[in-house]
This record gives structure tokens, sequence and C-alpha cells, in this order.
């Protein structure tokens, strides 16, 4: 099987960057040449082929592109990815030596084209890119990996690139770390790469996801760099220029995942067995209020009431608010806890309803048989 290395180096935090899209030659060799100047950068990205929600916005150049990015990497010796969404698109990047591929968010969430993509690529180790898709499945980023790994693919990165969402956000995509952070823990030697350039979907956020991303131990980020951002012909709103791009890498506080000596160990396992004791603590409490909770259940079915009132969801769900912020909590995190405290509290009442009506039945036919 012809097998391609990674073209990079895994020096942290690997760098990939480039436009949103390729526009023109001119456009790529330009930035291609000022990303070249910045060291951390290893790998040019442009989408040549590009998924737009609705159809009239700009497409893409299609196959025309893919020369352009030869010529990075000829000229250049930048090593270049661009994203696939079907096994043309393969063959067409195949013939053009195009470095390592990516798979978007909008073509992640559809496995008969996950499958149709690793079907093209039997036989062809080349380095794959999965972004997420594009609603909070892990299980459909995880079976993406998967559909890649089973046809032979060795090297394999996962991308974060947030999730949409219906709610207001000042986030394009919202990024719900938790969902990168469980990817990471089942597989930990696997590259994790943040797109803070599509979470974001401005300028003015990129650098705080970006410290994020290094804080939470991801391998690098991919962010969109393009020479005059405002006329980009995709994404102007979150292209940064490769001088702010020089910035940003500079700003960047670069942390390491390995203790730098005994007496930091010393007191960050102190401050865990802190936090490891009043875990236990909250768990204990939990189960108390789980324990009224069912009380509370056994009193609603004997009175034909439903488990769920709407009126007190939103009383105890404000109070709550307001109660973490006086205490100098985030708000938006006590939401996010007492709505799974409250969905596991209607389940627990509805189950206890069941149990005490099944209990009801058995007691009543044990009298009729008395
Ligand atoms: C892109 O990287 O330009 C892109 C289209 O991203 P996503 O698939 O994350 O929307
Ligand atoms: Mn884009």
């Amino acid at each position: 099987m012809p097998t391609s290395k990674w073209p990079i180096s895994f020096n942290k935090p690997i760098i990939i960057a480039g436009p949103c899209s390729a526009e023109s030659e001119n456009q790529i060799f330009e930035t291609a040449k000022e990303l070249k100047k910045i060291k951390q950068v290893q790998l040019f990205r442009a989408g040549i082929w590009k998924p737009r929600t609705r159809p009239g916005c700009f497409e893409g150049v299609g196959v025309a592109g893919l020369p352009w990015l030869q010529r990075v990497k000829n000229e250049l010796k930048i090593p270049v990815t661009t994203e696939v969404a079907n096994a043309n698109h393969v063959e067409e990047c195949l013939k053009h030596d195009i470095d390592v591929l990516w798979i978007g968010a909008r073509t992640t969430v559809s496995p008969f084209a996950v499958q149709e993509i690793a079907e093209a690529l039997k036989g062809v180790d080349i380095p794959i890119m999965v972004k997420n898709p594009i609603n909070a499945d892990l299980a459909l980023w995880l079976g993406a990996l998967e559909r890649f790994e089973k046809v032979g693919i060795t090297k394999i990165a996962a991308l974060h690139r947030g999730f949409h969402t219906y709610e207001k956000s000042h986030y394009r995509n919202p990024p719900w770390w938790r969902i990168p952070i469980e990817l990471k823990r089942r597989f930990p030697d696997m590259p994790l790469i943040c797109d803070p350039s599509h979470i974001s979907g401005n300028r003015e956020l990129i650098p705080r996801v970006s410290q994020k991303a290094l804080d939470l131990d991801f391998h690098g980020l991919m962010i969109e760099v393009h020479p005059d951002p405002k006329n980009a012909l995709s994404d102007n709103a979150q292209q940064l220029t490769p001088k702010a791009l020089a910035q940003l890498l500079n700003d960047l506080n670069l942390k390491d995942s390995i203790s730098p000596n005994d007496s930091f160990d010393q007191t960050l396992n102190g401050l865990r067995a802190k936090i490891d004791i009043l875990d236990q603590e909250i768990l204990v409490q939990l189960k108390l209020r789980l324990e009224i909770v069912k009380e509370i259940g056994s009193l609603k079915s004997k009175n034909q009431v439903t488990a769920l009132q709407v009126q007190r969801f939103k009383e105890l769900m404000d109070k709550r608010e307001r109660q973490a912020f006086d205490l100098g909590l985030s708000s938006e995190f006590a939401r996010e806890l007492y709505q799974l405290i409250h969905n596991e509290s209607v389940k627990v009442q509805t189950e206890q309803a069941k149990s005490d009506s099944n209990n009801a039945s058995e007691n009543q036919s044990k009298n009729t048989l008395n």
C-alpha cells in the first residue's frame, strides 16, 4: 500500500493556516509566501470545493485550484491540505499530489458520504483530518474516524470546529469542549486540532478560543488566513491577515502537559486530594436529593400529578442561576448543571411513579385472589 507520512513534525502546537477558500493563484501564492515566514506554520490549507449552506454563495474554484496548491508545495516547500467531500474530490487530490485531506463538518454528518470517501482511499494511506459533525454527536464523529481506520488509513487526526446551535451565542459554533475532551480521553494518542476560526466566526474571539484549546492540551490549531480578509469570498469576518496570525502565535501562552518538578507535583496532588473529598460530598448530597425526589414522585403519582411541572422548573432554574451568581459562579454553568440534575429528577420521579403503580396493582390482584 502506498504510504505517505504526516508531512508535519508534531512539535506542539502544530499550526495549519491558509485561506478559507482558494480564490485565485495570486491570492494562494501571496498568502503562502507570507505564511512561509512564520516558523510555526507546518501545513497550508485552502478549500477548493466549498460546502455552502445555501446555493448562490461562492462554491469554490474546483479542480482549477489544485495546481495552485501544488505550486505552494513545490516552490515554497510547504505541505498542503484541502477538503474532500466525495470520491471524485479524492481522485483529483491524489492526482495533484495533495499531502493531507480533510473531511468537512457537513460531510462527517453523513455516514454514506464518509464511507464513499473511505472506499476511494482503499490502498492509499494518506493522512486524513476529520472535522466534528455540525451537530454535537460524538458517536458520529467517532464513527467517521473509525471508517477511515477500517480501510487502512493509519494517520488520522480529529479537527474540532464547534457545533451548530439554535441558542443565541457569541460563538458562530459553540465549542462545547466536553465533547472533544471525551474524544481525547478515548483516543489519547490521536492528534486533536482545534479550528478556532469556525468556532469563533469573528476575528475578535480567535485568540481566546486558541488559548483555551492549548490549555486543554490540543495538539494544534487550524486558522483561516487571508491577505485581505474583509474582501474574502467566504468567511470574511473570521479570517486573519498573515501579520495578525504571527501576532496571535506570539501572544499565545504555551504550556506543557508534563510536570516541571516534584514540588509542583506535591502541591498539585494536595489540591487534587481536596477536590476528591469535595466531589465525594457533592455525590452524597446528590444521592440525598434524589431520595427526596423519589418521595415527591410517590406523592405526585398518588395524587395524579405529572412528574414535570414547567412553572416549578422555571422558578428553580431562575433561583439557582441567581444563587450561583451571588456566590460568584457563572450562571451559565448553574443552568447547565441544574438542567442535568432536573432531567435526572424527572426520570427518577417517573420511575418511582411506575414502580408505585406496579406495586399497587400487584397488591390489588393479591387482595382479589384472597
Ligand atoms: C472550512 O474549513 O473552510 C470549512 C468549510 O469548515 P467546516 O467544515 O468546519 O464548516
Ligand atoms: Mn471557512
